[in-house]
């Protein structure tokens, strides 16, 4: 039974539940009911059913027919069923309408715009965060540079370790660690310029100092000559005299050129490598060898002790700061004089320092700015030049000499050498 209040019923829920529409027809094509009969009742649709429609179901007996179909422009599907009672009989035909919704279209775009969005902030995310490990990675190495470029020194710098040289950055890094080497070699240059500079100059003035008392020399002889010649009395007494201040003068000009000779093998010596410990004890067997001022040596638990120096040079630098503290003590008169040499390991076993002190007294107030000046000197027959050219003999091995007072009263001089590479 078609035209019941109950079909009508379960016509409605279908549409509702399914969100569609269904229109039921006779198998003369005729409409029974729609759930939409505004379509029909506003003659949008004949309320006959589609002819091609008909001609499948009924007449083909087909069981599904789809057709696309048009009202008002608006182009949709409409699928055909045949429905049948219990015994197997046709007695009507169903029809859904299947509108493609442009809401539907809206919403799939508007999802798919929503998960393209996404992806892109996903996207976007990652690339925030690789960068910024990227950036991070390039940027760490060149606050390195910064700050070892604004800590750069004259010397002692340290040069930047990194794995990749073949980068931009391993080219900037060698580059900065070519540059620091460059810079430490030119400051090496320019100390050793500095260095030759200084003893040309004072070679010059060792050569004034030589021909100085050359000529009153000349003149005491030729003055004694003419005296002789002449038969003046008492020339016999002029000669001692003229005689003993010659060989004063000669005594002096002799230890200036061996000072000054010294200079000349200064830079033909080569650097090997001197056991300190041996050196010292050489010296202290060569001077000690008077009553009246003792020498003693303290070497502080020290064994071998290598320092890479031009070794004959090195031992110039004890005999000069050894005769110097003895010539200082005789100056003194004083009896009972002391020498202490002691050699003892500094800064953390990198260097080895030794002190050569005295009991004479010492090197006063107005003294100490010109001490290591080429030149100055106290002595009536010193030239000046000894503690100069320790210094210069220091310093060309990486070396210091500094004086301070001693315990024992007068001078001491501490000169610190680096240790030799092996024990560094
Ligand atoms: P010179 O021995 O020819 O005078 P140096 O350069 O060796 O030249 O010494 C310079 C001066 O330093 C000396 O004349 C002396 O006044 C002072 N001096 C050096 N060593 C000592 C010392 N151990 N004690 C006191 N004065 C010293």
């Amino acid at each position: 039974e078609l035209n019941t209040p109950e079909l009508y019923a379960a016509m409605d829920e279908f549409a509702r539940i399914t969100r569609s529409d269904l229109n039921l027809y006779n198998v003369h094509g005729e409409l029974i009911r729609s759930t939409k009969p505004e379509l029909f009742d506003q003659f949008l649709v004949g309320k006959r059913m589609n002819n091609r429609a008909f001609r499948q179901i009924v007449k083909e007996r087909q069981l599904r027919f789809v057709d696309m179909e048009n009202i008002a422009g608006i182009r949709f599907y409409d699928i055909y069923e045949p429905v049948f009672n219990g015994d197997g009989t046709m007695v009507a035909i169903a029809s859904v309408p299947h509108f493609i919704r442009s809401r539907d279209v809206a919403d799939a775009t508007a999802s798919t715009i929503s998960a393209v969005i996404n992806i892109y902030l996903l996207l976007l995310i990652a690339a925030i965060a690789l960068g910024a490990i990227i950036s991070n990675s390039i940027s760490r190495p060149l606050v390195e540079i910064r700050d070892r470029i604004g800590s750069l020194a004259l010397t002692g710098n340290r040069r930047i370790r990194y794995r990749n040289t073949k980068d931009e950055l391993g080219v900037l890094i060698s580059s900065y660690n070519k540059m620091v080497e460059d810079l430490e070699e030119s400051t090496r240059q320019l100390a050793q310029n500095e260095r030759e500079q200084a003893w040309k100059e004072m070679a010059r003035q060792i050569a004034h100092e030589i021909k100085n008392p050359l000529t009153p020399m000349k003149l005491s002889i030729q003055y004694l000559m003419k005296m002789k010649e002449a038969g003046v009395p008492g020339w016999e007494e002029k000669l001692e005299s003229v005689s003993k201040s010659l060989l004063e003068q000669i005594d002096t000009l002799s230890q200036t050129a061996t000072e000054f000779s010294s200079f000349a093998r200064f830079f033909s010596e080569e650097i090997t490598r001197v056991d300190l410990d041996e050196l010292i004890a050489e010296q202290k067997e060569f001077f000690d060898n008077r009553e009246d001022v003792q020498i003693e040596y303290c070497r502080e638990g020290v064994g071998e002790a290598a320092v890479d120096a031009r070794r004959s040079q090195l031992g110039r630098v004890f005999v000069n700061l050894i005769t110097n503290a003895i010539q200082a003590i005789d100056s003194a008169g004083q009896a009972g004089g002391r020498v202490r040499i002691s050699l003892s390991s500094a800064q953390e076993g990198k260097a080895w320092q030794i002190d050569v002190e005295d009991n004479g007294p010492g090197v006063s107030e107005e003294d100490l700015s010109k001490l290591f000046k080429p030149n100055f000197t106290t002595k009536k027959t010193g030239t000046g030049l000894g503690l100069a050219i320790c210094r210069s003999i220091i310093e060309q091995s990486q070396g210091t000499i500094a004086y301070s007072r001693s315990g024992l009263g007068g001078a001491r001089f501490t000169i610190v050498l680096p240790a030799a590479y092996s024990r560094a």
